[in-house]
């Protein structure tokens, strides 16, 4: 099965080997001093001359124009050519085609359907767990891809209980490590920890000017870290998900979960002193209000972060 991006093509381009430019014409769009590469005209080309010193044979074309073959990105407005460098590791040519933001604004609501964040459908009687991704029980999805990339993210849980993000900084750099974040919430610092290590190899920093679509796409857009397939320290995908949620069980831990929130709600209700709480409950058992993180005082929310999202599983129990 394909896993490049559909809008990655493919076209011939010639270039001359010895020019300090290296500039690479599509073969289809040859130009006047292109067609002196081409023929023997070349022997008037100073470059040329000088390389060869006036002591090889006249050829039919200059021994010094070379063929290609170059990826490009279809869907750009410009016509950005991809280095052979970039090889099969580049995102156009991997499952990471997924979260580029040009192929998501292309393929959402689109014919594709392809774009993973087309699954994020927020309802008022249960939140998506799309199937395709494994769960980590602090409410952090990863998609392995079947060619060993990987994205991870947070889920639509954590998108509802948040609602707003002040701000965000990565604390995990590029490299095998528990990807880590921490995130800004009522002036709170929060760290979020994937429980597992994976090879780090981009985290997304257009969430750190603008954190919203952590919350408004969080299974899209909002994707937190990346993997490319083929970087060194290789984490296999089936270690990485072992132990977490998948499948049909993610549906109904989702369904679970959301209960044990609107327990946990219902209990600060009870207390006089949370005036703030009041209405933040679904009244007809359909799912606590969105934000709600910032709508409990600051003890609570803490409180709140630790039984639902704190990387270490005896807290949450
Ligand atoms: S004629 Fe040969 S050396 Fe001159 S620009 Fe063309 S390819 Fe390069
Ligand atoms: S830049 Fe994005 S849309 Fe274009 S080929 Fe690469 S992954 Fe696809």
């Amino acid at each position: 099965m394909s896993t490049r991006c559909p809008f990655l093509k493919e076209m011939a381009v010639r270039f001359c080997e010895v020019s300090e430019h290296r500039k690479l014409v599509p073969s289809s769009s040859i130009s006047e001093s292109d067609q002196r590469c081409s023929s023997d005209a070349y022997v008037d080309c100073k470059l040329a001359a000088e390389r060869l010193a006036g002591s090889a044979p006249v050829l039919s074309s200059c021994p010094f124009l070379h063929s290609a073959s170059v990826q490009y990105c279809s869907a750009a407005s410009e016509t950005r050519l991809i280095p052979a460098s970039e090889g099969t590791s580049s995102r156009c040519n991997t499952s990471a085609h997924l979260y580029c933001d040009l192929f998501m604004q292309l393929s959402h609501g689109g014919a594709s359907g392809t774009h993973p964040g087309a699954c994020f459908a927020p309802s008022e009687t249960e939140l998506p767990a799309p199937a395709h991704l494994a769960y980590s029980g602090n409410h952090m999805w990863l998609d392995a891809g079947p060619d060993g990339g990987m994205h991870i993210g947070v889920d639509a849980f954590f998108a509802r209980a948040f609602g707003r993000i002040e701000a965000l900084r990565f604390v995990s750099g590029k490299g095998l490590r528990k990807p880590a974040v921490v995130l800004t919430v009522n002036s709170i610092d929060l760290p979020i920890v994937f429980p597992k290590k994976i090879d780090i190899t981009a985290v997304n920093r257009s969430l750190e000017s603008d954190p919203s679509p952590l919350v408004e796409d969080p299974y899209g857009a909002g994707w937190l870290f990346e993997h490319l397939p083929h970087g060194s320290g290789d984490v296999p995908a089936p270690a990485t998900i072992f132990g977490l949620i998948e499948g049909e069980k993610a549906a109904r831990w989702m369904s679970e979960e959301v209960q044990r929130m609107t327990e946990f709600l219902g209990d600060l209700a009870q207390d006089p002193q949370q005036v703030a709480v009041e209405g933040i409950l679904a009244a007809d058992g359909g799912i606590f209000c969105p934000a709600v993180a910032t709508h409990v005082s600051c003890p609570d929310l803490i409180t709140m972060f630790n039984l639902f999202f704190s990387p270490h599983d005896r807290w949450r129990s």
